[in-house]
């Protein structure tokens, strides 16, 4: 008897979720494209981190969390368990001459929700080998650790361009991961390393900018082609719900904070003034929008690009 029941229940069940449809759980691939004037602009997802709220310097743990929460965003836990969900980003440039690649991401440095960088250009249409140039912003971890896989190089035809003075802290740095001072130093070695300075061109429309702070020698990258320009400002931001409300918070990560501070306010003066695109890495994915002052108010408001076909 009991086990006519359990068939029923089971026929029962069945019937009633036969024309549900399997859901997916999958999302959109991690790539997003856009054209700034003649140069092909594609937006890499490399993942997430989990920031802690005490990540946050100059503000109290109940003001960051308001401000995140205010924007609805992808958070977890609470209290001391709070966290934000922040994109890490990288950005690869078409010139039609060069495929280069601005930052390279995680690896496998960083953990299961972080390390897609080389995945998604595939997905995005390129190959690795494609990619002729790397630009650094800096050499933090998220940004160093995709360069190479198991000691080789990810990206066997790219010449790495890096701040001169970024690279020097990092190799001589005892607290730099050994496996990232070996991958630099063999592309130093092979002379496939560039030394960037403030104003470095690293091909026509593409300058190094000096964005110093979040690390001793942090760069932006500036982008202009025709008529249209795009800043990559690296890790100006972590974190925009906290620092566009209040551009003088800073973060653990950053080297010299009030340095850091300094650069992000007058950059965020000048391009909510000037219109500028801006990309950042840890801006939410694809990390591509514009910024406005708040009006009658302090700080800033970060307005996302929107999705449109290239044609
Ligand atoms: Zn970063």
């Amino acid at each position: 008897m009991k086990k006519i029941v359990l068939l029923l229940s089971i026929l029962f069940i069945s019937i009633l979720y036969a024309d549900t449809a399997k859901m997916q759980k999958t999302q959109v691939l991690g790539y997003y494209r856009f054209m700034a004037g003649n140069y092909e602009i594609t937006s890499i997802y490399d993942g997430y981190s989990n920031l802690a709220l005490d990540t946050y310097k100059g503000t109290d743990a109940a003001g960051a969390e308001a401000s995140i929460k205010k924007e609805y965003s992808h958070v977890s836990g609470s209290g001391k368990d709070f966290r934000l969900k922040i994109s890490v980003n990288t950005f690869l440039i078409n010139t039609g001459k060069d495929l280069i690649l601005i930052d390279t991401g995680s690896g496998n440095s960083a953990g299961p929700t972080m390390g897609a960088v080389r995945k998604n250009i595939e997905m995005s249409g390129y190959k690795p080998e494609d990619v002729t140039k790397i630009v650094f912003t800096h050499l933090h971890p998220d940004h160093v650790g995709g360069l190479a896989e198991g000691g080789k190089p990810v990206y066997p035809n790219a010449v790495i361009y890096v701040n001169e003075k970024e690279m020097e802290f990092w190799l001589n740095n005892p607290g730099f991961k050994q496996e990232f001072k070996d991958i630099l130093n063999s592309y130093k070695n092979n002379k496939k390393y560039k030394a960037l300075k403030d104003g470095t061109e690293i091909v026509t429309g593409i300058k190094g900018v000096l964005l110093p702070g979040h690390t001793i020698a942090h760069m932006g990258y500036e982008v202009n082609s025709g008529g249209q320009k795009l800043l990559i400002w690296g890790d100006i931001v972590h974190g925009y719900e906290v620092q566009f409300a209040n551009p003088d918070v800073t973060t653990a990560y950053d080297y010299d904070q009030n340095q850091a501070k300094e650069t992000r306010k007058a950059l965020m003066a000048k391009v909510s003034k000037d219109g500028t695109m801006i990309a950042g890495s840890h801006l939410p994915f694809p990390g591509i929008g514009h910024i406005e002052s708040n009006a009658g108010g302090a700080g800033y408001r970060w307005i996302p690009v929107q999705y449109i076909p290239l044609d």
